[in-house]
């Protein structure tokens, strides 16, 4: 198992457990460090970066140290990346369904005027209604006929 910052509890100068915190400034985003526990009132000030551990005097443990922290602190950045995605992507796929409802209510719209306009047309094509009434009005069907021929 990989060793984490957590195996190495710093102390603070209330004697408790410090926790691990990730920075969020501009000038050290994403880095992590120890802070006093408890809240931001009633707190002792402790503050130690994680990536700079205490020096141990030897080079290559000092290095490794250094090397371990870096790792941690890029798989927290990738963790917190894949949140990010994972949001974004929700936020996709709502606004996708949201347009594709409002596509296929402009589908429904167009069929609708499309089958409207079809209507139309066909109307104008057939003959006046008052066609239609038989014998009343097969005279004035026979005068029309008659005048157009
Ligand atoms: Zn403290």
């Amino acid at each position: 198992m990989m060793d984490s910052p957590e195996d190495f509890e710093p102390k603070c100068f209330c004697g408790i457990d410090a926790k691990l915190k990730i920075s969020h400034t501009v000038r050290n985003p994403h880095r992590l460090f120890y802070n006093c526990s408890k809240s931001f009132d009633t707190q002792c000030g402790f503050f130690l970066w994680a990536d700079e551990p205490e020096q141990t005097g030897e080079k290559h443990l000092d290095e490794l140290n250094l090397i371990r922290n870096e790792c941690i602190r890029l798989q927290r950045r990738v963790e917190e990346l894949q949140e990010e995605i994972e949001n974004e992507r929700s936020k996709w796929d709502e606004e996708k369904s949201k347009l594709t409802s409002r596509l296929s209510f402009a589908k429904d719209k167009l069929r609708q005027t499309e089958d409207n306009m079809r209507m139309l047309k066909e109307s104008d094509l057939m003959p006046p209604t008052h066609w239609s009434c038989k014998a009343d009005c097969d005279e004035e069907r026979d005068a029309i006929i008659k005048h157009t021929v």
